[in-house]
């Protein structure tokens, strides 16, 4: 009892410490994810944190954050992270990538069910179009960003969207619709989107400056960059004040303008915003130019100049060009301001061309998509088509594996049914042979004489039937021989029976020996007389009679009670020629017959007629 006992704590124990290393291994495995998500969260973060300041890093930090998330299948994050690429892109003017990626991160939001990622994506597709001075379908997108937005009741975005709008408005010349947009933006904002409504506000000033009204611009500007101060964001700040300092300057009050806008740079310069610093710095160019300080500007202008090479920024350059071609055609020198009235043209040259380029590019695209979805409807169309074909080869396939196998079992049944009727020929043709051969056999046995193996009566009876029709129809010879042993019944009387048939059978050979040949035909006529039916020319029977008489004379069989001393035979012969009844013979024959016993014995009687001679 006590080991069983102890068995069975062994196993408890062990159960015990199985479960507690499964628990464990899951626990680890769950830290390890959590902490590859946490990574992944992390370089997303930094990605989107980079995308204003560092737009190429923020793209290699998005692509990083793509395939992570792929691996930890964390869609999610792979959303945010393609609408970091698409940002990004969008900084660096990358209008077709920049569109790729915020499609790419719209589709999955839609897959995912993620309405706020599709809202944003919405958005910023709806600002590269506004980049690229599309403004009809910027507008659709950023109506489409509001009405998701406003589904999920998402505020801050809504006001976004809403601030974007006016963006469109304020471009097209609708300066009231603008304003309006931008005030409903205002009221939208909640309470924590303090930089957003500092963005909107400077957005609102913009279009009171656009559309001559200097005082409401300048309330609002000044208004943003207090709420900036206040919430102390360094970009609000530095673009509140760069506005600022361009109204002083519009109303022809430079040194604010000179200060507000060297305030702005120095914002600008310490957060590393190099958009902001360069078009700063170009702002600050043309107020120096503007104070007739054509060195300061010249400096001001260098130095956006280079930060704009830096980002690429051709529409900087260009204006650049423009203001310092100005600057030495006001100071006379001449060639200087031609040669940059020919930067200012090629620049202007390079970026039509490169909208064109663009606008080349997205025909191209759609062209491209047009005839993706033509060949794709083909490739439909010929699956479809190989399909059909596809089911009707194996239809074919199947009927003449069907005609085949049908064909085959026929054929065995043919070869079976030829083998079999063969056979059956065969069996036919042996049988028939052999039924022929008992015919003949029985024929034979029943035309001759079973003891003496001549002729018998009955085929004599046939043969003479025959040959007197002949004899009537072709009018030719016929003659009958009847032969009959001498004292035959002293024979057997006197040797026996048996020594009587054995005489018999010695006669018969002789007689046939004597008649072989084709016109005559010799048979037991019955008991010891024979009788030979002679066709065609009869002036040989006498001869041949004659000559069988003494041939069975000369067979020399001893009979003691003849009065020749040994067996004897007498003939009688009738011959029919011409008229006269052919069936007469036999009885002529015999009447011979009788005559040659009369008149001795062993001996030939002919009995002539109707010779008509
Ligand atoms: P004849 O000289 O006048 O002809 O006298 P015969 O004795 O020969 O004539 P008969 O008609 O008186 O006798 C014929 C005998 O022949 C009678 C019969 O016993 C015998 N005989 C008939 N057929 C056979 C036979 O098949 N075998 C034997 N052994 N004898 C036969
Ligand atoms: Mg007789
Ligand atoms: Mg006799």
């Amino acid at each position: 009892m006590k080991v069983l006992y102890r068995v069975a704590a062994r196993q408890v124990l062990l159960f015990v410490l199985l479960f507690l290393a499964g628990v464990s291994l899951q626990v680890a495995a769950a830290s390890i994810g959590h902490e590859a998500q946490n990574r992944l969260a992390e370089i997303e973060r930094e990605a989107a944190e980079s995308v204003y300041t560092r737009p190429e890093k923020a793209i290699e930090l998005s692509n990083e954050a793509q395939s992570l998330a792929k691996e930890l299948d964390n869609q999610e994050v792979l959303t945010s992270a393609l609408l970091t690429a698409g940002l990004a892109h969008m900084r660096l003017g990358n209008a077709l990538e920049s569109r790729d990626y915020l499609e790419q991160s719209r589709e999955l939001a839609r897959r995912i069910g993620s309405l706020k990622g599709e809202g944003d994506a919405e958005n910023h597709l709806g600002t590269v179009y506004f980049e690229q001075s599309q403004f009809d379908r910027a507008l659709q997108h950023y109506v489409k960003a509001l009405e998701i937005r406003r589904a999920i009741e998402d505020k801050v975005g809504m006001s976004k969207s809403i601030n974007n709008m006016g963006r469109v408005h304020h471009k097209l010349g609708n300066y009231d619709k603008a304003i309006e947009l931008f005030r409903e933006a205002l009221l939208l904002k909640p309470e924590n989107d303090q930089s957003g409504r500092v963005n909107t506000l400077n957005n609102l000033g913009l279009v009171y400056r656009a559309k001559g009204d200097i005082p409401s611009a300048m309330a609002v500007f000044q208004e943003a960059l207090q709420l900036a101060e206040s919430i102390q964001s360094v970009q609000g700040i530095a673009y509140s004040m760069l506005s600022l300092g361009e109204t002083y300057k519009l109303t022809g009050q430079l040194t604010l303008a000179e200060s507000y806008t060297l305030n702005a740079l120095a914002h600008y310069e310490s957060i590393q915003y190099t958009h902001g610093v360069a078009y700063t710095l170009f702002r600050a160019g043309v107020i120096y130019a503007e104070q007739g300080e054509s060195a300061k500007a010249l400096d001001y202008y260098d130095r956006s100049e280079l930060t704009a090479e830096q980002i690429k920024q051709k529409g900087l350059r260009r204006d650049i060009a423009w203001e310092k071609a100005k600057i030495f055609e006001a100071s006379l020198d001449l060639p200087q301001a031609l040669s940059y009235l020919h930067k200012y043209i090629s620049l202007q040259e390079s970026i039509l061309n490169s909208d064109l380029h663009q606008k080349i590019l997205i025909l191209q695209n759609q062209h491209e998509l047009e005839g993706k979805a033509k060949e794709i409807e083909l490739l439909h169309k010929d699956v479809t088509l190989k399909n059909a074909q596809l089911k009707i080869q194996w239809l074919l396939l199947a009927v003449v594996a069907t005609f085949l196998a049908a064909s085959i079992v026929f054929a065995m049944f043919l070869y079976r049914q030829n083998k079999w009727r063969k056979n059956k020929e065969k069996e036919l043709l042996s049988a028939t042979v052999s039924l022929e051969t008992a015919n003949q056999r029985l024929s034979q046995l029943a035309d001759t004489d079973f003891l003496t193996r001549v002729a018998n009566r009955r085929r004599f009876n046939k043969e003479f039937v025959a040959a007197c029709r002949q004899v009537a129809k072709e009018k030719n010879a016929l003659a009958v021989i009847i032969m009959d042993i001498d004292f035959f019944k002293e024979y057997n009387d006197h040797y026996g029976h048996l020594q009587g048939d054995e005489c018999l059978v010695q006669v018969a050979a002789v007689l046939q020996d004597t008649f072989l040949n084709e016109e005559c035909l010799l048979a037991r006529y019955g008991g010891e007389e024979f009788v030979v039916l002679i066709r065609g020319d009869c002036s040989q029977a006498f001869q041949y009679a004659e000559k069988a008489r003494l041939y069975i004379e000369e067979l020399n069989l001893p009979h003691l009670r003849s009065a020749f001393g040994r067996v004897t035979c007498s003939f009688g012969l009738a011959c029919f020629v011409q008229h006269g009844m052919p069936q007469e013979l036999l009885a002529q024959a015999d009447k011979a017959l009788y005559e040659a016993k009369r008149s001795g014995r062993n001996k030939v009687v002919q009995f002539g007629f109707g010779s008509g001679e």
